[in-house]
């Protein structure tokens, strides 16, 4: 109990005994009933042997009782074990001792028991009044059941907020308007070196290295004369000095409250020194990626470049050989020449595939506005003139956007694409079908192109874009070089995009692709 308040429950104990002494003597009974049941406090008199006497309006309402019920009734009924037994000895014991441990005192808490049999505490003063001819003891009682509640949540809350601070994987730091340190939980010990009592009551600038262990004040200072927040409640990645002195990345948010009017920061920190490096190695590991991917690059071009040459001394000199001996070789000897030209001719056609790829990579792609309808008419005209096929039926679903894009390139997709269509199908009526879905599995522009055709097992849905890699096995004639999904990939991630498919077996292939949109050029 505060001070306050036990001066106010002894102040209205002694107006009220020495009032009621007074008008009791003066007999004005009716008066002090009246005061009695106005009192906001329980007030219940006893005589010394502890029977009830009297049980004021208040008394009814905290032990729900009527007084009519309890006057005339031991005083202990109001009280749990122990002090229902013993309340008796107290009794007697006291005039003998005159030891008051109550009597007389401000007020003490106890527990009292209602009617119903509930246990609550109170806050209990007693004085004792001795008139001529009369004696008898006065209880002022508040319920104080609610302040009680009040008082374990907010323990509780302190509670929870320690354990929280305790247990939290981050730092915690609180600091006041000055920047001094008034909280530092075991986390940012942990992350600092510095224990909470080295830490709190310094400036926070401590745990900073330079430039902004000399600009922190000025940092505070600026918040609190312009309120332009430069990192509360928004939360950024700053550098923090530990006691060993090594500096090191930390995730950084601010928090601002109001303690009774005194402002607070609290910091939530993170070191971030892993996740960092592993960033950094991130970064790294594509740098040399990048570089060896050129590398190759490179290299395919002028390995493919350097190769072309001797191909050609090869085939000349075959083609010298056969016009100069041609007489003097049988059959035999003739398919052999015929052999040797036409490998020629396909390794040729293998190093230029090699060397578009490796250009692929290395040449600049020459981004502009794309009407991607004009781009899927111009391809399907060239296919139709270069073979005029009967038996494929070609549909266009859609209307297509403009993207900004290389739009030779992405014709050579779609071409790639639409002539696998054809050139897999084994159905009487090779239907192919070129669309674009606005938005699919959450990327917009998605473009497709469906066929009817042979299909293809899941487990090749990756190899099939490998350079050279071909499922069917058709005759030299007719057989394609195995380059034609691999450049339509390198196309499209050089875009930015991806492709992918699905497909089933005997019934039919779907490919799709995105083009992240590039800037025009
Ligand atoms: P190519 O057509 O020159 O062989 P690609 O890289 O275009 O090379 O295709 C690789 C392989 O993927 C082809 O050999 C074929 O087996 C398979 N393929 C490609 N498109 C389809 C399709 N629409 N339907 C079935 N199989 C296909």
């Amino acid at each position: 109990m505060s001070e306050s308040e036990q001066l106010e429950i002894s102040q209205t104990q002694t107006a009220l005994t020495s009032l009621g002494s007074s008008l009791d003597a003066a007999g004005d009974k009716g008066y002090l009933q009246a005061v009695l049941d106005h009192a906001v406090d329980a007030i219940i008199a006893i005589n010394p042997e502890g029977i009830i006497r009297s049980f004021n309006r208040a008394a009814e309402q905290i032990f729900g009782y009527h007084a009519a019920d309890v006057i005339g009734q031991n005083v202990r009924l109001l009280m749990p074990e122990p002090h229902h037994s013993a309340h008796d000895g107290y009794l007697q014991h006291f005039p003998a001792t005159n030891e008051a441990k109550i009597i007389g005192l401000g007020g003490r808490e106890l527990p009292a028991r209602r009617a119903d049999g509930t246990v609550f505490p109170i806050e209990l003063g007693v004085s004792e009044v001795k008139l001529p001819g009369d004696h008898f003891f006065v209880g002022f009682i508040r319920d104080i059941h609610e302040r009680k509640r009040a008082e374990q949540s907010l323990i509780d809350n302190a509670t929870r907020l320690s354990a929280v601070m305790n247990t939290v994987v981050d730092g915690l730091i609180t600091i006041d308007e000055k920047g001094t340190i008034n909280s530092f939980n075991p986390a940012a010990e942990r992350i600092f070196g510095y224990s909470e009592t080295e830490a709190v009551g310094q400036n926070v600038k401590f745990l900073m290295p330079e430039p902004y262990h000399g600009l922190h004040d000025t940092y505070l200072q600026n918040y609190k004369e312009t309120g332009v927040k430069s990192i509360i409640g928004i939360g950024r990645e700053v550098a923090a000095k530990r006691k060993d002195g090594s500096v090191f990345p930390m995730d950084l948010s601010v928090g601002e409250m109001l303690l009774h009017d005194r402002r607070m920061y609290v910091g939530i920190l993170r070191d971030i020194t892993a996740r960092k490096q592993v960033e950094t190695e991130r970064l790294n590991l594509i740098a040399g990626l990048k570089q060896s991917n050129q590398e190759l690059d490179d290299f395919a071009y002028i390995a493919s470049h350097d190769l072309k040459e001797p191909l050609r001394g090869l085939f000349n000199n075959a083609q010298f050989l056969k016009e100069d001996y041609e007489e003097l070789v049988d059959e035999t000897g003739k398919k052999r020449f015929d052999r040797i030209f036409f490998l020629c001719k396909r390794m040729e056609k293998l190093i230029d595939d090699l060397l578009y790829f490796s250009r692929l990579g290395r040449q600049e792609l020459a981004y502009r506005e794309t009407d991607l309808n004009a781009v899927v008419h111009d391809i399907l005209q060239q296919l139709e003139s270069a073979s005029g096929q009967p038996g494929v039926a070609v549909s266009v679903k859609a209307s297509f956007p403009v993207l900004i894009c290389d739009a030779t390139r992405v014709g050579e997709v779609f071409r790639n694409l639409v002539t696998n269509a054809i050139k897999y199908n084994d159905k009487p009526v090779k239907s192919v079908e070129i669309g674009c879905l606005a938005e699919q599995g959450g990327q917009k522009n998605v473009l497709y192109v469906r066929d009817n055709g042979i299909g293809i097992q899941p487990q090749f849905y990756q190899d099939i874009f490998t350079i050279f890699k071909r499922l069917s096995a058709e005759d030299d004639k007719v057989r394609g070089s195995g380059v034609g999904l691999t450049f339509a990939r390198k196309i499209v991630e050089r875009h930015g995009g991806r492709i992918w498919l699905e497909s089933e077996p005997g019934v039919g292939t779907t490919f799709f692709f995105t083009l992240q949109e590039g800037s025009a050029k």
